[in-house]
C-alpha cells in the first residue's frame, strides 16, 4: 500500500512540568547575590504560586513534545468540514508581526495609529467588493459574534420603523451557532424544513413569513456543502412580507468573485476571516467575524467606525442608530492584517481561483468515494461533500470507529455527526490548498477503511492505535473532567 503520512512517528512521553521540576533548578544562572535575601513567599500573603523549578532544556523539551502531540494544517490535511482548514501563507503572520503593527496599543491616539485605521479601512472596502455588499465593520471578533451582531442589526431595524418583529426563520441546514445567536437577541427561531433535495423551498418559506417574522437567516453553501438554489426567491418573499435576509457566509470559500451577495437579495451578511481569508485557527480564536451590510442598514452598524475626515482616519461614534459597541476596542486587528495580506498577495483572479478550487476538490473526493460510502445527496457540492455511514452500519462500524482510523492514517477526521439532518454523517472539505496527490492520498486512505470494515471490523473499533491517545471515552471526559493530568 501507499505510505501514508500517519504511518511511523517517535512521540516521547512527556509528564506534566510539576513532575518534572526539582528545587533548586532553574532556567539561567544569575550572579551570586552581594544583598540580604528576602523570601519572596512571606511578602506574598497566600504563600506564592506553586511554580516547579525546572531549568531551560526541560521547558524547552517540554513544549516540544507536547507540540509534537498538535495536530495542524502545518502537519497534515485537516478536512474538517464547515470550518475551511486551509494552508495559510506563512507571509500573512509575518505582515502582522511587523513591528509597527504587532507593537500598535489599542489605547494610542488616532494620530500615532494612521496606518493600522487606514488598513482596516482598506480592508472594509475590499470585503464589501469580493461580497457585493456596501458597508462593512470588521468589530465582531468571531462568526458568530458576526451573526449576533447581524441579528441586533435586523433587530434596530424593525425597532427603528416602529413595528419590532419576534421570530426569525431558520433552515434546518443553518450551522448551529444561528438559533444560538438569534435566541440570545431575543428572537424565536422558527424551523425551515429543507426539501429532499437538502435545499429550501421558496413555497416552504412563504408558507412561514409573516409580519411578525424579522426575516431569514440562510447558511449558503448551507451546511450540506450545497448552494441554496433558491435564495433570490426566498429572498423576494422574505422582503415582500417587510423581512431581512441574513445570510451566513463563513463558508464564502465556496464563493468568491463567483457569486455577489448583494444582488441575490442577502441585506445582512458575515464573513469569517479566520476560515476563508488566512488565519490559522482551530484552538478556539483569535478571530474576526465582518458583519457587511446593504446600503440603508450602514446606519445600525456597531460603533466606533472608521471614517476618512480631512485625509485623516478616525474612529467614529457619531452614528445615532449604531447598535453600540461590541467588545473593547476594535476587536483582533492581527487577523485583519493577515486577511488584508492574503487578498492583496491573492488579487481578484487567484481569489476566484481559491474558490473554485475548493469547488473542485470537494467534487473529487466526493466522486471518489460514493461508491464506498453513502452520499445522501449525489448531486454537484460546493466546497464541501458530506457523506454518511450508512452503509458500513450494517457492519456494526460507525462514523466515529471510520474517523477514528484515519488518524491511524495520519489525517484530521472530517467534521463527523453534523448537520443533524443526516443521520451518521460525515462532512468533508479538503480546501483549495490540498494538491490532487495529498486528496488521492485521503481517498486511498478512505477506501482502505471501507475495506477494512468488511473483513477487519475490529481494527476499526481500536482505531486509533498508531496516535499518542489511543481511544478515549468522550462521555467521560466530558462528564467528569480530569485537569490535573
Ligand atoms: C464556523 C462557522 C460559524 C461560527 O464561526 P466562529 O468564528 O466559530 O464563531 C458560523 N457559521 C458557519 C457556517 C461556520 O462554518
Amino acid at each position: 500500500m501507499t505510505e501514508m503520512p500517519g504511518t511511523t512517528g517517535l512521540l516521547i512521553n512527556e509528564p506534566l512540568l510539576w513532575k518534572k521540576g526539582r528545587k533548586g533548578r532553574s532556567g539561567f544562572s544569575i550572579p551570586k547575590q552581594d544583598i540580604p535575601s528576602y523570601p519572596l513567599e512571606e511578602a506574598l500573603t497566600y504563600g506564592g504560586p506553586d511554580f516547579p523549578d525546572l531549568c531551560e532544556v526541560d521547558v524547552v523539551r517540554h513544549y516540544t513534545r507536547l507540540s509534537q502531540w498538535n495536530f495542524g494544517v502545518d502537519t497534515g490535511m485537516y478536512p474538517l468540514g464547515s470550518c475551511t482548514m486551509k494552508y495559510n501563507p506563512k507571509t500573512n503572520e509575518r505582515q502582522a508581526a511587523l513591528p509597527g503593527f504587532a507593537l500598535a496599543h489599542p489605547l494610542l491616539p488616532e494620530e500615532l495609529c494612521q496606518g493600522v485605521l487606514e488598513l482596516i479601512f482598506h480592508l472594509q472596502h475590499y470585503l464589501a467588493e469580493i461580497t457585493g455588499m456596501d458597508a462593512v465593520s470588521l468589530q465582531p471578533a468571531a462568526g458568530a459574534q458576526g451573526e449576533f451582531s447581524g441579528m441586533l442589526i435586523i433587530h434596530a431595524f424593525h425597532r427603528k420603523k416602529g413595528a419590532p418583529r419576534s421570530k426569525i426563520l431558520i433552515p434546518d441546514t443553518a450551522h448551529g451557532t444561528n438559533p444560538a445567536s438569534a435566541t440570545l437577541c431575543g428572537y424565536r427561531c422558527v424551523p425551515v424544513k429543507s426539501s429532499e433535495r437538502g435545499i429550501i423551498a421558496h413555497e416552504t418559506v412563504a408558507s412561514l413569513m409573516d409580519d411578525q417574522t424579522a426575516g431569514i437567516m440562510v447558511t449558503n453553501p448551507n451546511t450540506l456543502g450545497l448552494f441554496e438554489n433558491n435564495i433570490i426567491k426566498i429572498a423576494k418573499i422574505v422582503h415582500e412580507k417587510g423581512g431581512i435576509v441574513y445570510c451566513d457566509g463563513a463558508n464564502m470559500n465556496a464563493l468568491m468573485g463567483i457569486v455577489n451577495m448583494g444582488s441575490i437579495g442577502i441585506d445582512v451578511l458575515h464573513l469569517n476571516l479566520h476560515k476563508t481569508f488566512s488565519t490559522p485557527h482551530g484552538g478556539g480564536g483569535p478571530g474576526a467575524g465582518p458583519v457587511c451590510v446593504r446600503k440603508d442598514l450602514e446606519p445600525f452598524l456597531p460603533v466606533p467606525r472608521i471614517v476618512l475626515e480631512n485625509g485623516r482616519f478616525i474612529l467614529s461614534e457619531q452614528f445615532p442608530d449604531s447598535i453600540g459597541k461590541l467588545h473593547a476596542f476594535y476587536g483582533n486587528v492581527g487577523v485583519m492584517i493577515k486577511a488584508y495580506s492574503y487578498i492583496l498577495s491573492m488579487g481578484p483572479d487567484s481569489l476566484k481561483k481559491a474558490s473554485q478550487l475548493a469547488v473542485l476538490n470537494a467534487n473529487y473526493i466526493k466522486e471518489k468515494l460514493k461508491d464506498l460510502f453513502f452520499l445522501p445527496h449525489d448531486v454537484r457540492c460546493m466546497h464541501e461533500c458530506v457523506f454518511s455511514d450508512e452503509h458500513q452500519r450494517k457492519l456494526k462500524v460507525t462514523t466515529l470507529d471510520i474517523v477514528k482510523r484515519l488518524m491511524d492514517f495520519g489525517f484530521h477526521p472530517p467534521t463527523i455527526y453534523f448537520p443533524l439532518v443526516v443521520d451518521g454523517a460525515m462532512m468533508i472539505e479538503p480546501t483549495e490548498t490540498e494538491s490532487k496527490e495529498n486528496l488521492d492520498l485521503f481517498i486511498e486512505a478512505m477506501r482502505t477503511i471501507a475495506g477494512e470494515a468488511e473483513i477487519h471490523p475490529e481494527r476499526l473499533k481500536d482505531a486509533p492505535t498508531r496516535c499518542k491517545v489511543k481511544r478515549l471515552d468522550e462521555v467521560a471526559a466530558a462528564r467528569k473532567p480530569c485537569l490535573s493530568g
